[in-house]
């Protein structure tokens, strides 16, 4: 048995000592980062891999802001992939596959392809993959009924303004605004239809400048796998689907499984970078390194709806944790991912001037419109759900996922929980929480000087506070309106 002399300090017990600043201005002020050695950010925020944080719609608010968003792995295989998609399909510079519909489909069918995926238009082709029409909804809304075949609501290949493959994609924007159209179909030399650019995807190029996106200006995403045989299949299909980083994400990251999952998917599938966690120690972020991980997420029992503390006695708080890791990694080139435990924007200036390259946020973007899940109605708010993929009801989620059938009421109470099921309130879209977290931190780089965050870790410099200084912190002394 040891006990460690070093006292473990989480945010509340610090506060960032005030610095002299050339700032003027804190638009000057950029929060780029890496969240692996591949992927840049513009902002260091990551939205969690939890089923009531990030499914398609959170990751791709999250990827339009410049951050990134992990998928949840509580659902199956096919389902994850399929997100994936959804996340690679809501932009691009050019739609490489799109898709496609034969002419003899009604237009039933037609609607319900889009609505499933959530576009405005189909191509109509031929068995041989040949360009014979274009299918938008505007034409399905004019159509006197559904049972129509595509091929009379469609504007026919005679009609179509298309451009070829080869042309420069520079081209595309003025020969839309050319011909006041909204798709344009590129072909090969036989017609095959090759790609879709749309007037919709240029415009959210200039709409979302700092988007994180890759070399075909597609969305960028992640997906968390789990330790088990068949996680490979699920980091396989993910792959396939476009996924751009995976997450091997355990509560105890530092264990043998862990390890043998980084390695076999650096193996397995190279290209692909792969985060992996939860560790709290610098031990746990060198074994990871060399297993082969690109980034490493920390915290361990930090979480908001965490009980791993309470029930297991194991953890570390989470601003040491977030600086013995960072230490470690910067020797490493490993970036740290500080994981679980911000409750605002003065707890993401410390965890990101304690040494860590981007935050992951669970709770705090669950009150999102963008998070899954509905609304609750409850003495005159509204609320959302956050659970921990832990709990008790997320256990059952997972083992039923697993199982594909649902779980018996004895198996309820062999689950031992580490997690909780919470509210929180409704906060409105995402772009809105993110504008003032950003402020927020931007303002707290301007108190320490720091124009970057690499700036913001050499110059930072903290206090240890005592209780009086926490509530000196807070509102004090007056009745909040
Ligand atoms: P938050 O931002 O404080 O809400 O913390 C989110 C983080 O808590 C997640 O990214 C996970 O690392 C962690 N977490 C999620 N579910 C559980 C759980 O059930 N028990 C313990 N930790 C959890």
């Amino acid at each position: 048995m040891k006990i460690h002399e070093k006292v473990g300090l989480t945010f509340d017990d610090v506060l960032l000592v005030p610095k002299h600043s050339k700032i003027a201005s804190r638009k000057n002020i950029r929060t780029n980062t890496w969240l692996t050695p591949q992927i840049q950010l513009a902002i260091p925020i990551i939205s969690a891999n939890m089923d009531t944080v990030t499914e398609s719609e959170m990751a791709i608010a999250m990827a339009r802001a410049g951050g990134i968003g992990i998928l949840h792995r509580f659902m199956t295989i096919p389902q994850q992939a399929e997100m994936v998609q959804r996340v690679k399909r809501a932009e691009s510079f050019i739609v490489e596959h799109p898709l496609t519909i034969s002419a003899k489909a009604t237009l039933e069918e037609a609607s319900r392809i889009m609505k499933e995926s959530d576009i405005g238009g189909l191509v109509v082709v031929d068995n041989e993959h040949h360009l014979i029409g274009l299918l938008t909804t505007r034409d399905i809304l004019l159509a006197p009924s559904m049972d129509v075949p595509v091929e009379n609501a469609m504007t026919p290949r005679a009609r179509l303004i298309v451009a070829h493959r080869d042309e420069p994609f520079s081209n595309a924007r003025d020969t839309l605004y050319q011909h006041r159209i909204e798709k344009l179909p590129l072909v090969d030399k036989e017609d095959h239809i090759v790609g879709l650019v749309t007037a919709q995807d240029l415009f959210k190029i200039h709409e979302h400048p700092e988007a994180t996106k890759d070399q075909k200006g597609r969305l960028r995403v992640g997906a968390a796998i789990g330790v088990n045989p068949s996680d490979l299949e699920r980091a396989k299909s993910c792959a396939e689907a476009g996924v751009d980083v995976l997450v091997v994400d355990v509560a105890h990251g530092h264990m043998d499984s862990v390890l043998e999952m980084v390695r076999i998917l650096k193996k397995e599938i190279p290209s692909l970078p792969v985060i992996a966690g939860n560790v709290a120690t610098a031990e746990g972020v060198e074994d990871l390194a060399q297993a082969g991980a690109d980034a490493v997420k920390v915290g361990v029992g930090s979480g908001s709806i965490c009980i791993t503390r309470i029930v297991t006695g194991f953890g570390i708080p989470q601003l040491t944790a977030i600086e013995e890791c960072s230490e470690i990694g910067k020797k490493l080139g490993i970036p740290i991912i500080a994981d679980g435990g911000i409750r605002n924007s003065g707890d993401i200036t410390k965890a990101l001037a304690a040494g860590a390259s981007s935050v992951m946020l669970g709770s705090l973007l669950s009150g999102t419109k963008e998070s899954p899940g509905a609304t609750i109605f409850r003495n005159g708010q509204n609320y959302k759900v956050v659970r921990g993929m832990a709990s008790l009801t997320a256990n059952i989620t997972r083992r039923e996922v697993e199982q594909q059938s649902e779980i018996d009421w004895d198996e309820w109470s062999e689950v031992i929980p580490e997690g909780v099921e919470a509210v929180v309130p409704y906060r409105g879209n995402l772009r809105e929480v993110l504008h003032q977290l950003l402020g927020g931190l931007r303002s707290g780089m301007s108190y320490c000087g720091a124009l970057t965050l690499p700036e913001l870790i050499e110059k930072a410099e903290f206090i240890q506070i005592t209780r009086s200084g926490q509530i000196e912190s807070g509102v004090h002394d007056v009745t909040v309106l």
